[in-house]
């Protein structure tokens, strides 16, 4: 999104920078949470990330074209962050056709092939698929790394603790960015297992660990910029625990906390960190107006609402389109075409029917 910087965080306007993409997220989900039931228009689960800002505005300082990044399906932040299509994004939590999948993926399989960003819904999945990717990577002798955003969740499973022995063993341009939310859905860390950090597990691969804020902006920045340089320098795997918290639900627009699964005090607690308070209070204390930050804030929204109409607007796919995105056309090995097997589930007018909040 931003011009790459060698080792970030150095830049005088750094500060502004960060800020603006963390507005810029924050305000799209925002407006989509706010959006979510008007129209009844999006229909598929959408995993929030308020609160969660800090460091996909800081990759988008860090990332180049030519890098990679997988994610878990709490998504949006870091496909903007790659520098990825707004309008598109939109598009395809409408089920549009000029969405980042055709339409086809909705939030939780977010991907734009063009821009590098992948993500899915299986938790642990996407490490692997990453994995596949600086190793391909470092067969080409290509310049670039790839970074592997995944939930403490995910590290309940098995996969990343492999894709951990792999890269280290080949030295791969791996950055695993695992964000400690201190949830899986709605199960604390402490009731999952040994209540410790991740990294502790993590350590015992032989990759770099580091521990770090993932709500301080300026200071991911500032140390995420010299690991990033060393990874695609050849110096191999590294692994990153931010920990940071998620202030919305775990799914969808309505609050969850009624479901007794953490502590009032505990929320109350990271808003006062939150990531787009920290940078406003240091924007302030750089000279910062109320003026200028309504402003830019006004500019963004503007832009969100446009993509928003777009989406609206947009045509929805082709019905033909259904079995190109799941198997190759002809593919002798597809026994019923996909396009039967939706006619038959959406049979007796289903598709129209409105479907429930969650
Ligand atoms: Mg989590």
């Amino acid at each position: 999104m931003a011009e790459a910087a060698e080792s970030g965080g150095n830049a005088p306007d750094a500060a502004r920078r960060l800020y603006r993409t963390a507005l810029l997220i924050r305000r799209v989900e925002e407006i989509l949470l706010a959006r979510y039931h008007e129209a009844n228009e999006m229909r598929c689960p959408m995993h929030f990330c308020i609160g969660q800002e800090a460091a996909p505005a800081a990759l988008a300082e860090l990332l180049r074209p030519e890098d990679a990044v997988y994610t878990h399906y709490r998504s949006h932040g870091y496909y903007l962050a790659k520098g990825a299509p707004l309008a598109a994004m939109i598009a395809e939590f409408h089920g549009k056709a000029s969405g980042a999948n055709g339409g086809m993926g909705g939030s939780m399989e977010l991907a734009h092939h063009d821009s590098l960003f992948y993500s899915g819904a299986i938790v642990g999945g996407p490490v692997g698929l990453a994995l596949g990717h600086a190793f391909a990577q470092a067969y080409r002798k290509e310049p670039a790394l790839t970074v592997s955003v995944v939930g403490d969740g995910a590290f309940d499973e098995g996969i990343g603790f492999e894709v951990l022995s792999f890269a280290a063993l080949h030295r791969l341009p791996l950055l695993v960015l695992c964000e400690n939310n201190g949830y899986a859905a709605h199960t604390g860390l402490a009731d999952r297992g040994a209540p410790d950090l991740i990294s502790t597990r993590a350590r015992a691969f032989g990759v770099p660990v580091h521990v770090m804020d993932g709500n301080d902006p300026l200071q991911l920045l500032a140390r995420l910029g010299p690991l990033c340089d060393g990874i695609r320098g050849g110096g191999g795997p590294v692994f990153c625990e931010v920990l940071t918290y998620r202030t919305c639900s775990h799914v969808g627009p309505e609050s969850d906390d009624a479901l007794g699964y953490r502590p009032p005090e505990e929320v109350a607690k990271w808003r006062l960190r939150d990531p787009l308070l920290m940078l406003e209070s240091v924007l302030q204390d750089q000279g910062a107006t109320a003026a200028e930050l309504a402003a830019l804030r006004d500019e963004l929204d503007a832009g969100i609402q446009a993509a928003y109409a777009a989406a609206q607007a947009a045509p929805a796919p082709a019905p033909a389109d259904l079995d190109r995105f799941v198997q190759p056309a002809g593919d002798a090995q597809v026994a019923i075409p996909f396009t039967e097997v939706v006619e038959t589930a959406f049979r007796g007018g289903q598709a129209e029917a409105r479907l429930e909040p969650y």
